[in-house]
């Protein structure tokens, strides 16, 4: 089923769980914002989810939402862990799905990493 990005956030959903360790994930990077880990169904050789720690259903929420401080933090993570994980060069790609259209499954907003093989010119 698909998010409705309407509703209120569900503080129940499966990537609160998540970040507060009541589900299992496979951490990549960590810091006062934002949580990273890998997808538990890879599209790519390379497929990582970034999460912000904050309580946001979508990219909509989170933008209109959050603080300039955790949105600077936010985004600064996302680069870091391409970074880290030496996609700069090759490159990679980084998707957000928002509501029905797009098919956005979990209610907590989540960016998409891609990479580590050439990608087609769409992957979800
Ligand atoms: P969406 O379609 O909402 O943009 O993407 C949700 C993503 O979350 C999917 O790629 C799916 O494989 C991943 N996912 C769903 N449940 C879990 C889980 O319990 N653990 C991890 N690591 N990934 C999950």
């Amino acid at each position: 089923m698909t998010v409705d990005v309407t509703k209120p956030y569900d503080p129940d959903n499966i990537f609160a769980k998540i970040l507060r360790g009541e589900i299992p994930s496979k951490k990549v990077y960590e810091d006062e914002w934002s949580y990273a880990f890998y997808d538990i169904n890879a599209q790519a050789k390379t497929h990582i989810l970034i999460v912000p720690k904050g309580a946001y259903v979508s990219w909509d929420d989170f933008s209109t939402k959050a603080s300039a401080e955790e949105i600077a933090g936010f985004v600064r993570a996302v680069g870091k862990v391409a970074r880290d994980s030496d996609l700069v060069e090759p490159g990679y790609r980084l998707l957000a799905n928002v509501g029905h259209h797009a098919g956005q499954e979990v209610p907590h907003l989540h960016v998409h990493l891609f990479g580590g093989e050439p990608l087609g010119p769409m992957i979800a």
